[in-house]
């Protein structure tokens, strides 16, 4: 498939209105980054580095960590990577770690309520970063803030491990970018100093989706009731945007509503200029995100919401079978 979409591979997401997106990958393993090349990702928008620690028997150490982090950096060939810290608990259950009986896992402990109650495993995954990075560029970003406390905890936490690194003579990371997962709706009303204190926010629509409806992302019985391109959803993310533009702050979304070509656009539409999806999707959000007039779509995504319409779905698609 990534054939099909190879003449537009080094050509950039420029709609026809000229607004121009930057479209990135997922990724979570070494083996993922040579698709960086053949999908034309401008850099990885989402490293999941808790399928590492899920692979293995064991915890790894931080020198094979750190070792593993700087092959990933070296085979980007210097674009960009956005290492998230570990999301594990929820639906990642480490087979070495003692599993907590949870009647909700997925609003239980994980994440970085994990690495914050026991920030021995958070420092060392930080510490393995930094020393991978070696004086060069570093983003990282903490999945799962909830409150503008939690971010703060966590950036101390890199901190720290920054301020022991720098006693030990280690070269420091620069630029060193840190950033939180919108992944709560509570996080988008946080005070204005979290959206001015962040360097970037990534939203993350899969976790934010099921917590704004009430709706298990794996059950299979309610994860589609509820539609993306509905209107309460990308109101929220509207005002997302705003207070992001507002504070000067880099926003991007990395949830795998990114990679399905209908709802990027209508994420371009509502202001989103980043999206990271996995690597076979940039082709095709590519291609019709170069044919289309973003405020051609925003027009007729507020059409039809003022006709009542939950979800914009079939008014965006009617639209694009007329005009494409
Ligand atoms: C998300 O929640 O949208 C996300 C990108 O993270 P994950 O799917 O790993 O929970
Ligand atoms: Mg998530």
């Amino acid at each position: 498939a990534q054939e099909r979409y190879a003449s537009i591979r080094d050509e950039p997401a420029l709609t026809q209105c000229g607004t121009k997106l930057g479209l990135y990958m997922n990724a979570g393993l070494l083996a993922d980054l040579p698709s960086l090349e053949g999908s034309g990702a401008l850099g990885v928008g989402l490293f999941r580095t808790e399928l590492q620690f899920l692979i293995r028997s064991h915890m790894p150490k931080r020198s094979e960590l750190s070792a593993l982090y700087a092959r990933v950096m070296k085979a980007s060939g210097g674009k960009p990577i956005a290492f998230r810290t570990l999301d594990i608990g929820s639906d990642k259950v480490l087979p070495y770690m003692k599993p907590n009986d949870e009647p909700n896992p997925a609003m239980g402990w994980r994440a970085i309520r994990v690495g914050l109650d026991k920030p021995g495993i958070l420092r060392m995954q930080l510490q393995a970063l930094v020393r991978a990075a070696n004086g060069g560029p570093l983003t990282v970003m903490f999945p799962f803030i909830t409150l503008l406390s939690e971010y703060r905890a966590a950036r101390a936490e890199l901190d720290k491990v920054l301020a022991r690194e720098k006693i030990l003579g280690n070269p420091l990371p620069a630029p060193l970018n840190v950033g939180a997962m919108l992944e709560t709706p509570s996080l988008g009303f946080a005070p204005d100093a979290f959206f001015q204190e962040v360097d970037f926010i990534s939203v993350g629509g899969n976790d934010l989706k099921q917590f704004f409806y009430a709706a298990d992302r794996e059950n299979e019985r309610v994860r589609r009731r509820y539609d993306t391109l509905n209107h309460s959803f990308l109101t929220f993310l509207q005002m997302v945007v705003k207070r992001c533009a507002d504070a000067g702050t880099h926003l991007s979304f990395c949830g795998e509503d990114a990679g399905r070509p209908l709802e990027a656009i209508c994420l371009a539409a509502c202001g989103f200029r980043s999206l990271s999806m996995r690597p076979a999707s940039v082709g095709p959000v590519k291609h019709l995100l170069r044919r289309v007039d973003l405020n051609e779509v925003r027009a007729v995504m507020d059409d039809a919401w003022a006709k009542g319409d939950l979800s914009a779905r079939d008014a965006v698609s009617g639209y694009l079978k007329s005009r494409l």
